[in-house]
């Protein structure tokens, strides 16, 4: 019986290793005849946020050539690839395809020199794939192909969700309302990753908690009195009070969150004046208001109306020229991953990619992601996970003293394509399996 159980045993581990192998040689195997020049293409060609065109049409060819149904054009240059499998859950896994207006100067063989016209601003400018979608598109791809060539391994509906206009946090709202879960129906499960230049290349971060904070932008309007320079006591003066209203500000996270609630306010600009002896009768702030729960959400915003209105007051401005907070719309909740969820991914990621793949490295920043627009109303179970993008040897340098590892948003931003698009697909399509195991029924 122990003879038995142990050999059942080896049997499985033998089995489950050959799979894992299996696997991640068949992803290589398509990364060097297929996914590089891919990225290459992607690479070279980025576009951005609200005028993914190319890149749109490119995905819409290749998920459809991998066997997906896929349907163009929702909520803008969105694609959405469905492909059915017999009965099981709806897992849906997403990718942003935008780049950002920055000119690459990473020193690559195949940097862009791409320009387009930002539909926003109007102005012609430098294109860059500075933040990685690059990578992620070209994953989702690897992963459509390794999903359509092991239809016998799962059992259920897969989307694969090509996002415009992340990095304006717009595009996963836009996708909502054209009618995105009327039409193809509302996931059981949503996945998706970012690639991380903090992260060593290749490693899955994975947290049980919020990866990525909520967000809200917000305004305020001071009226002053305007005033000649040389007359002060003529006039009330918006830089002064709107310089008391800054830094009153900063109290909201040092004195009212707790110590242990993460929370950001920035004031990201201060506009006001004309000229050295006048007094303007106007100042204008624009902040961001960081957060990871609705609590500290709703103490931070409640504060900023409290701080801006009363230094209004102290000021000794009337009653209806006290100044205006304007919170906008266009506020994303925060990342926030299900921590059992998260746990099962891990554990399944352990068994058949390797322990040593799979880290959890603390967030450190307050970045945000339009992500949870997908899965929030109605809520669905989610895990959003980071891949390392960067080589050990270029962490090395930088602690010796060099030159120090390109973040987001650079224009030296480099990413080691090969072990970040590899790493993608096979995190990927392990999660995929995992919660889409071939059902009993359908064999
Ligand atoms: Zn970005
Ligand atoms: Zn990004």
């Amino acid at each position: 019986m122990k003879l038995r159980e142990l050999t059942l045993a080896a049997l499985l581990l033998t089995a489950t290793s050959a799979s894992a192998t299996e696997l991640a040689d068949a992803i290589q195997q398509d990364y060097d005849d297929y996914l590089w020049p891919l990225f290459d293409y992607f690479h070279r060609n980025p576009e951005l946020s609200l005028v993914e065109v190319e890149t749109a049409k490119r995905m819409a060819e290749e998920l459809r050539a991998a066997g997906f149904e896929v349907t163009e054009n929702v909520g803008g240059t969105g694609v959405v690839a469905i492909m059915e499998n017999g009965p099981g859950p709806f897992v849906m896994m997403r990718a942003d395809m935008d780049g950002l207006p920055v000119q690459e100067k990473s020193g690559l063989e195949n940097a862009s020199v791409k320009q387009q016209t930002d539909p926003i601003t109007g102005n012609t400018v430098y294109t860059m794939h500075a933040c990685g979608h690059d990578v992620h598109i070209t994953s989702l791809v690897g992963t459509a192909r390794q999903m359509a060539s092991r239809r016998d391994e799962w059992s259920g509906k897969l989307m694969l969700l090509v996002q415009p206009a992340e990095e304006r946090v717009l595009g996963a709202q836009m996708m909502k309302d054209d009618d995105l879960w009327q039409r193809f129906g509302t996931p059981e499960y949503a996945f998706a990753f970012h690639v991380s230049s903090e992260n060593v290349a290749g490693k899955i971060n994975v947290s049980e908690g919020s990866p990525y904070a909520g967000a809200d932008t917000v305004d305020i309007i001071i009226h002053g009195v305007g005033a000649h320079g040389a007359s002060p006591h003529a006039g009330k003066d918006p830089i002064v009070l709107g310089s008391q209203i800054v830094l009153a500000l900063q109290t909201l996270v040092a004195r009212e969150l707790s110590p242990r609630a993460a929370g950001v306010v920035t004031v990201g600009s201060f506009h006001s004046g004309t000229k050295h002896n006048i007094i303007s009768d106007r100042a204008h702030l624009q902040l961001t208001v960081r957060n990871t729960n609705e609590e500290t959400r709703r103490i931070l915003l409640e504060g900023i109306q409290r701080i801006a209105v009363n230094m209004g007051r102290v000021a000794g401005l009337p009653e209806d020229r006290l100044p205006e907070v304007i919170v906008s719309k266009e506020s994303v909740p925060p990342t926030t991953n299900t921590a059992e969820l998260a746990r099962r991914l891990k554990t399944a990621w352990n068994a058949r990619i390797g322990t040593d793949a799979v880290i959890e490295n603390p967030t450190r920043g307050m970045g945000a992601e339009d992500f949870p627009i997908f899965t929030v109303d109605p809520d669905i179970p989610s895990v959003y996970w980071a891949i390392g993008g960067t080589p050990q040897a270029d962490f090395d340098r930088a602690a010796a003293g060099g030159p120090p590892v390109p973040s987001h948003h650079s224009p030296l931003f480099k990413i080691a394509p090969e072990p970040s698009v590899t790493r993608g697909v096979e995190s990927t399509v392990v999660a995929l399996l995992e919660v889409m195991p071939k059902q009993l029924a359908a064999r």
